[in-house]
């Protein structure tokens, strides 16, 4: 059994070119986000995500593609598969949200809260015994 300092998790973009390492367990949230924009991004229903400080996301492999997605957020992908790896914004600097669907096991992880849940699509049951938020609790 390895100590909590030498624990990690390893993830990776659908092609492999990304791969990115993070301790482990995680300190931050894990999300559910229902925001327009995550939705567009990904091409998905919704993007679950996980918070970690910015110096805790080691890079392996190709470095990720950046683009401002908004006046205050980028957004990071695979510059070969284009596949969705990291979200970062200006409100939050000192932390870095990761796709929780690309790392290397997702299933070892569960959500524990939906986020911007006043744009969540009305079919979609998502995990909707956890708590919602209108917003990002982080705001509040
Ligand atoms: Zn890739
Ligand atoms: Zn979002």
């Amino acid at each position: 059994m390895n100590t909590a300092s030498s624990a990690s998790r390893t993830g990776h973009c659908l092609c492999g070119a990304v791969r990115y390492r993070v301790p482990y367990p995680f300190t931050g949230e894990i999300a559910h986000c229902h925001c327009s924009m995550c939705r567009r991004a990904a091409g998905a229903v919704a993007v679950t995500w996980f918070t970690v400080p910015n110096d805790e996301l080691e890079m392996l492999g190709v470095p990720l593609e950046v683009y401002k997605s908004s006046a205050e957020a980028e957004r990071g992908y695979c510059p070969t598969c284009h596949s969705p790896i990291s979200f970062w914004s200006s409100k939050f600097p000192d932390t870095i949200d990761v796709t929780l669907a690309t790392l290397d096991d997702p299933s070892e992880f569960a959500a524990e809260m939906n986020i911007w849940t006043e744009s969540r699509l009305p079919w979609l049951k998502l995990d909707s015994h956890l708590p919602d938020r209108e917003g990002d609790p982080d705001e509040d």
